[in-house]
């Protein structure tokens, strides 16, 4: 079968400032955003650019495990502090519990079984009575390139030697544990530490990757220079966008512009059925990351 083309679809292009010498507009981003392109410019562009955005594939079961974890310790931090307890998780992991993706009702039962495990001990590590400066708590950031927001899983309040600091707290579900490089390596820890570091007018270096299948921590402590690094390297992947949206703003193909970057990913692609190099690749069944759960 011939690689399937992907709809004519409207590209969005914004409004580009057109009088010399008034300053470009800054990129406004998230990092998942910024991260998008990086994978693969064509996905960002399916994502980000077109308009209407090309049909999506199905839900992924990891994703709906992944965001009913994070909502039920979110909502676990807004109950009352003699609530906080194992006792309420039960109830607060149903009650965001997320049932798409899974391959029958016998595995979604087998991974909320294991999620809620994951939630048991993690909390018993939590003490009930500190209070995060934020829960999924939006921090925004501007440089003359980007203006940056995003939302941080939690921020904690921790005393180092200089005093209150800022560390940015990632919750993550997936199969694999994760290590120190896995933190320093994290464009989107650095940048909510950068924007967090202005929010709260305080230092916020430390970032943390919290995994709950296996109760590890990740932990990368930033420096000033680091953290730069990680804002020049965004801004770079910005000034990218831009260009390739100037460019499909004067005449260039939108598919040229925003290129397919074939790899491991396309199985995991939501735009794998319309994306021609995709469609190439073999998917994976919407349960296959949360199959080893079920062995
Ligand atoms: S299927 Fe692959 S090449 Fe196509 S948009 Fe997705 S990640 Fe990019």
């Amino acid at each position: 079968m011939p690689p399937t083309r992907p709809r004519a679809t409207k590209t969005a292009i914004p409004e580009q400032l057109g009088f010399a010498g008034m300053p470009e507009r800054l990129f406004v981003c998230t990092p998942s955003k910024l991260g998008a392109y990086t994978d693969c410019p064509r996905r960002y562009r399916y994502s980000y650019v077109d308009r209407p955005s090309p049909a999506r594939g199905a839900p992924w079961a990891h994703n709906s495990m992944g965001a009913s974890v994070h909502t039920a310790l979110k909502n676990w931090f807004g109950l009352p502090v003699e609530r906080r307890v194992r006792e309420s998780l039960p109830g607060l992991l149903k009650a965001t519990w997320v049932r798409e993706g899974y391959r029958d009702v016998e595995q979604e039962r087998i991974v909320y079984r294991k999620a809620l495990d994951w939630l048991d001990t993690y909390i018993a590590t939590l003490d009930p009575e500190e209070e995060p400066l934020g829960v999924e708590r939006v921090v925004a950031a501007k440089t003359s390139v980007l203006a940056l927001n995003g939302r941080a899983d939690r921020i904690d309040e921790r005393v180092g030697p200089e005093g209150s600091e800022a560390v940015i707290v990632d919750y993550k579900t997936g199969r694999s544990g994760l290590s120190a490089d896995d933190a320093r390596g994290s464009q989107a820890l650095a940048l909510y530490a950068f924007a967090a570091e202005r929010v709260f007018r305080r230092p916020s270096r430390r970032v943390e990757l919290h995994h709950l299948p296996t109760g590890t921590i990740a932990v990368h402590e930033h420096t000033e220079e680091s953290l730069a690094r990680q804002v020049r390297r965004a801004e770079e992947t910005a000034t990218d966008i831009m260009a390739a949206e100037k460019a499909v703003a004067a005449g260039e193909s939108p598919d040229d512009a925003f290129p397919v970057n074939p790899g491991v990913l396309c199985g995991w692609c939501d735009f794998r059925k319309v994306c021609p190099a995709g469609a190439e690749a073999t998917g994976k069944e919407p349960w296959a990351a949360v199959e080893h759960l079920t062995a």
